[in-house]
């Protein structure tokens, strides 16, 4: 009886349908509305602790300062134009970003209480709330595919922490979980890398979908999923992008669940998630106090004849 959450970056609502994705269509979908605060587009750290916590940036604390992403202006001009440049220009640029953007600090993690902090609840990587790690890394990835790593390697290391963490999903379907939550960055680190490539990033958007099709295959009878996104990904590919910088977070955040709603913003997010685990708890209780009642004849009778206290 687990609320399954997977915090899938950059999952775009007008890809989704561009690239026909029906794995990540379950019962109920919907656009989600979400938000920007330290920059002009919403910034990946900022929005998942508020997914987390329910709180607006100034109340978890989880800010733009002290990370950089594409989003720093000189990565993301950089982004924009790598694709385009031979090799060895790519990678004078990159040492160029590198002196110019120095060491990274580490991405914070808020004090304030989360859905992670309930009874029974788990998360494995989460910005801003769990280890940030992960991202981190896909952040690094994204750098050095810019800089011409080769697009097999970047793809090999960014699936295979990718399938680490739809592994671990599908893993805590089998123990007493009340909420469980992981942050999968690949789309957002492809959806950067491949947006003036259309067959690229379809293949990542169909490799992530059967992911998704392999969690919502082991949900038990009982468990919910929600699959979310912080912000979708402009491309040069999708029209109505035409005009805009590609490789640049949309507005186009995506939300779909096995139930019968879904959040409508990522500040609902929280109190949705505590609600469904709500009442799955509700129902996984009864079935614990039947089974409660069966040990306890025997129990009983043990004690009338004398072998308990
Ligand atoms: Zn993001």
């Amino acid at each position: 009886m687990t609320v399954l959450v997977l915090a899938l970056d950059a999952l775009d609502a007008g890809l989704v349908e561009q690239f026909d994705l029906d794995a990540v269509h379950l019962e109920t979908s919907r656009d989600l509305e979400t938000f920007a605060l330290t920059q002009d587009l919403p910034y990946t750290p900022e929005v998942w602790a508020t997914v987390a916590t329910g709180l607006p940036p100034d109340e978890h604390g989880i800010t733009g300062g002290g990370t950089s992403e594409w989003d720093n202006p000189v990565l993301e001009g950089l982004s924009r134009v790598s694709g385009r440049l031979d090799e060895s220009t790519r990678g004078t640029l990159g040492r160029f970003v590198r002196s110019k953007t120095g060491e990274r600090e580490r991405i914070g993690r808020t004090d304030a209480e989360s859905m992670f902090d309930a009874d029974r609840a788990v998360v494995h990587n989460w910005p801003g709330v769990a280890d940030g790690r992960p991202l981190q890394r896909a952040w690094d990835l994204m750098n050095a595919v810019a800089q011409g790593m080769p697009r097999s390697e970047f793809e090999r290391e960014l699936f295979g922490q990718c399938a680490q963490q739809f592994a671990w999903a599908r893993e805590m379907l089998r123990h007493p979980v009340s909420i469980a939550g992981v942050h999968v960055h690949a789309l957002d680190a492809a959806g950067h890398a491949y947006a003036d490539d259309e067959a690229a990033l379809r293949r990542t958007y169909d490799r992530v979908g059967e992911f998704v099709r392999e969690v919502v295959d082991a949900l038990g009878e009982g468990d919910d999923l929600l699959l979310l996104s912080d912000h979708g990904m402009r491309t040069e590919f999708y029209p109505p992008d035409a005009g805009e910088n590609p490789a640049t977070h949309s507005w186009r955040a995506y939300a779909s669940s096995t139930t019968d709603s879904c959040p409508q913003s990522v500040y609902d997010v929280r109190e949705w998630v505590e609600e469904q685990a709500r009442k799955t708890r509700v129902e996984s209780e009864g079935i614990e106090d039947s089974a409660g009642e069966r040990i306890d004849v025997p129990t009983e009778h043990l004690r009338e004849l004398g072998y308990m206290d």
